[in-house]
């Protein structure tokens, strides 16, 4: 595998890529590598297996960028100086999966310096983003500037790395959500591939935060999984009953995983338990609704704090 750093370095590769006809499968990350970012690595490799039946080719190239802009404060929080580092053990992982070229760029690399003004010297917060509202509900709002911060270092990123695919998780649901609305105002070239979320055995989803669990927080994080379960349990169970009853409600699927989160002490804070059609992301609900009850595709999304970490989970009904 091929590490670079720098733009002019990238620049090398691309021009190689153009002579050899080859096309580029980018997966963006911020490291601390799991099997949830193996899995995108093999939704990117179905990719070159099915560009080679048509007699083309192409390389893999994964990205580690541990980006502040999208961390409250622009990284001056804890969530971004505790955000796991493990460089050398991602190096070997991408090895191991045969990635062709690996992008670790420095912050300045990707947030050039400017001569006054900005955050510690860079072009951090140069642009103004004025993202659609849909981006301002749930992570957008649990974390304001989340988005924007996502929506700058992919652009720029993109316009980077030219590639002629990337490919982003569905663990981030709302986040896929973003990047096709960016590709389809900037990018009409790029190809966007999602990849399903990846569980652990337990249920729990894969993530970098996790790292920083004990072994018996980790086990007991498997609660937000179960407040999916059960949840799509009893939406099943309903839904395929002969007579549908009041008991058909978003209230009432919510209340069921919220008891269940609140079994667990150390969940701290439900930030959201929120129903949305799959497509077009409105909230399903009676009162605040012209979509009242949910229908088998649409997606449950939560979002706690959970022994003081971020956590996310979804689930397709
Ligand atoms: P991150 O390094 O957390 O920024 O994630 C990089 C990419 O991996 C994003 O597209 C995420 O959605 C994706 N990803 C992270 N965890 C998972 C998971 N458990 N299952 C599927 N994709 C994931």
């Amino acid at each position: 595998m091929q590490i670079v750093k720098t733009i002019t370095e990238l620049q090398l590769i691309q021009k190689f890529l153009k002579i050899s006809g080859e096309k580029l499968v980018f997966i963006p990350t911020m490291g601390a590598l799991h099997d949830g970012h193996i899995s995108l690595i093999n939704e990117a490799k179905n990719k070159i297996k099915k560009l080679e039946i048509s007699g083309k080719s192409g390389k893999i190239l994964v990205s580690i960028f541990v980006n502040p802009a999208q961390f409250e404060n622009f990284g001056d929080s804890e969530d971004f100086k505790k955000y796991p580092n493990t460089l050398q053990q991602d190096i070997k992982k991408l090895e191991n999966s045969r990635v062709d070229y690996l992008f670790c760029p420095e912050i300045s690399e990707i947030y050039p310096e400017k001569k006054q003004g900005d955050h510690k010297g860079t072009s951090l917060q140069e642009e103004k983003i004025q993202l659609p509202e849909v981006f301002s509900a749930l992570e957008g709002e649990t974390r304001k500037g989340h988005f924007e911060g996502v929506f700058q270092v992919v652009k720029r990123l993109f316009e980077i790395v030219q590639p002629d695919y990337a490919v982003f998780g569905q663990k981030d649901f709302q986040q896929v959500m973003l990047i096709q609305y960016l590709q389809k105002k900037y990018f009409p070239n790029i190809a966007i591939i999602t990849a399903p979320l990846f569980r652990e055995k337990s249920g729990l989803a894969y993530s970098s935060r996790n790292m920083r669990f004990s072994e018996e927080e980790k086990l007991r994080a498997v609660i937000l999984y179960k407040a999916l379960t059960e949840m799509k349990k009893k939406f099943l169970a309903i839904n395929n009953h002969p007579y549908k009853n009041t008991e058909f409600s978003t209230d009432t699927l919510a209340d069921i995983g919220r008891e269940i989160l609140e079994s667990e002490k150390l969940v701290q804070k439900i930030h959201y338990i929120s129903m949305r059609d799959k497509k077009t992301f409105i909230e399903i609900g009676e009162k605040t609704s012209q979509k009242k009850y949910p229908q088998k595709g649409d997606i449950i999304l939560i979002s706690v704090e959970f022994s003081g970490i971020h956590l996310i989970d979804n689930m397709i009904l």
